[in-house]
């Protein structure tokens, strides 16, 4: 199997060298020359399988065993969802009460509690895995092969990435936050580990300055070389890839608990930001796994909510405003990627502007139209050169009817946020965190909808699986803010896991830099590839 650019095909890369590239040079993203089918006896077969089985079964379809042996696969695998507290990895469970067709199917039983541990263990061990093989064929005397991670967080995703690489041989990861503007859990997440290759830097800026210096030292060619500067962000296909096991697992553990009688309707509602999680349950369905539909679910930063609706993708709106709702007044944005734009909400997770993984769907959507594969490329070329030039791209009727066969999309303001967990609570005994809740409300509204437009039935019949994508505890704010009011509800009790309860008190290590390029440049160049530093700062 080979992988070319969404922008132009000319190229193929191999499974390892989409993997370590992220990125194609082009601008474009990697996507496989074709989508491999299900094998004719998969139903049967594969319905035993464990999450680590159906992982290496899915995955081996998408990687040559020249690449990676089925041993070596099933090794890679297992080692990565040790880290993970549920037996079943991603466990789905029944939502009681209110429509009693809906289900919830948990993300977040891994070690930083957020559904991007998923993929993120599963990167780090294929990065560890690769450099290892590359430095195992060199010859004495020759410098190993080594990356250096660097990346940005406004808190949410960093820790993920930390433990995805933490421990890991010829990788170094640096992960910059705003220093004090991170919650108090999730900085400890990131900064109490304390692995000799993981460091954390807290600027003295803002998440924006954090990002700005990211894109400055990724640019600067003499240091990226040397150091060899490598990526983990959402558009990595090995990421895609490894989520597209829940799929699987959630259809068999459905069809395990109440038959086929859910067939054919079954839909999965995802609550989306950059597109990787719901992009990976279309690839399940191309492949042949019988899902009817997805719900896109997104906050007010709904660009794809937009674009299902009008076949515009574009950053702002250029529809006027309902009466009564006042522009944004210049400046107001805290302006992520440059001039107005994204929004804070209770799902900081999901506050995007653009959704980078959505130009792969856009390949596929263009692909449909043309049937040629270097014309889809133009083709979606076209699109983005239009995004970034004017903001605005708008693809063809025939487009949009594509992809509404497939997708429905709601954006949930924070105000239904805030009631969506509480009715959760009230309803079904459940603590949802404000990014599944997002999914649950979505749910609901679609149900009620009709989507004349759309080729999408979603019958009283339809099942429904929410992806639950964190932790309630990791968004303790807003849940309290939801909860806190109901006698019923102890935050401590019903929420908080425990091992939340001794982090705020474990070691912590963290280097605290000026708000510059340099001064983080200075950082990483003084720091022993692989050795721990030793500047300690709090608790
Ligand atoms: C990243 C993230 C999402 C969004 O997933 P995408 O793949 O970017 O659409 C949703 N919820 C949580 C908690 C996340 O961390």
């Amino acid at each position: 199997m080979k992988y070319f650019s969404t922008r132009g095909a000319d190229t193929e890369l191999s499974f390892e060298e989409t993997v370590l590239t992220g990125l194609a040079p082009n601008g474009g993203l990697y996507i496989p020359t074709e989508i491999p089918q299900l094998p004719a006896d998969w139903q049967e077969k594969w319905a035993p399988y464990s999450f680590q089985q159906l992982s290496v079964a899915v995955l081996s379809l998408f990687i040559s065993p020249s690449e990676i042996a089925i041993e070596e696969l099933t090794a890679l695998v297992e080692k990565s969802y040790k880290t993970f507290r549920h037996p079943d990895v991603t466990p789905l469970k029944k939502l009681e009460g209110g429509d009693n067709r809906r289900y919830i199917l948990e993300l977040w039983h891994g070690p930083t509690f957020a559904f991007k541990d998923v993929a993120l263990q599963l990167l780090g061990n294929l990065f560890e895995f690769f450099l290892q093989r590359r430095n195992a064929n060199k010859k004495e005397g020759e410098t190993r092969e080594r990356l250096t991670v660097l990346g940005a967080t406004s808190g949410d995703t960093g820790s993920a990435a930390i433990y995805g690489l933490r421990n890991k041989a010829d990788v170094s990861i640096y992960i910059l936050h705003p220093k004090g503007r991170v919650s108090p859990i999730q900085e400890a997440q990131m900064t109490t580990v304390t692995d000799a290759n993981v460091h954390n830097i807290a600027v003295k800026g803002t998440f924006d300055d954090c990002q700005d210096i990211v894109k400055t030292l990724f640019s600067d060619r003499e240091f990226n070389a040397k150091h060899h500067l490598g990526a983990v962000n959402s558009i990595n296909w090995a990421r895609i890839l490894a989520q597209t096991v829940y799929y699987f697992l959630a259809y068999f553990h459905l069809k395990k608990s109440i038959g086929t009688e859910f067939l054919p309707f079954l839909q999965f509602v995802v609550p989306t930001g950059n597109f990787g999680d719901v992009l990976a349950g279309y690839y399940a369905k191309r492949m042949g796994l019988p899902i009817s539909s997805f719900a896109i679910a997104t906050n007010e930063n709904d660009i794809l909510t937009r674009f299902w609706k009008s076949g515009r993708y574009e950053k702002v709106s250029s529809e006027p405003l309902p009466v009564g709702e006042a522009a944004p007044a210049n400046g107001a944005s805290d302006g992520h990627q440059g001039g107005a734009g994204v929004k804070e909400t209770l799902s900081p997770a999901m506050d995007i502007l653009v959704s980078s993984n959505f130009e792969r769907l856009l390949w596929y959507l263009a692909y449909e139209d043309s049937g040629d594969r270097q014309k889809a490329c133009e083709t979606v070329n076209g699109w983005m050169t239009n995004l970034k030039s004017n903001g605005k791209a708008q693809v063809p009727v025939s487009v949009l009817g594509t992809a509404r066969r497939d997708f429905v999309a709601e954006k949930i303001t924070d105000a239904q946020t805030l009631q969506g967990i509480r009715d959760t609570f009230t309803e079904s005994n459940y603590v949802a965190d404000p990014h599944t809740t997002v999914g649950i409300v979505a749910a609901k509204v679609v149900r009620n909808n009709r989507y004349d437009e759309a080729l999408i039935e979603c019958t009283p019949d339809t099942v429904q699986i929410i992806l639950s994508t964190a932790h309630p505890a990791k968004f303790s704010e807003a849940v309290t803010k939801a909860l806190g009011g109901l006698a019923s509800f102890d935050f401590e009790k019903d929420v908080q896991p425990e091992e939340f309860k001794g982090l705020l008190a474990k070691e912590r290590r963290v280097i605290e830099v000026e708000n510059s390029p340099d001064a983080v440049k200075k950082v990483i160049d003084e720091i022993e590839p692989g050795k721990a530093h030793e500047i300690e700062v709090g608790v």
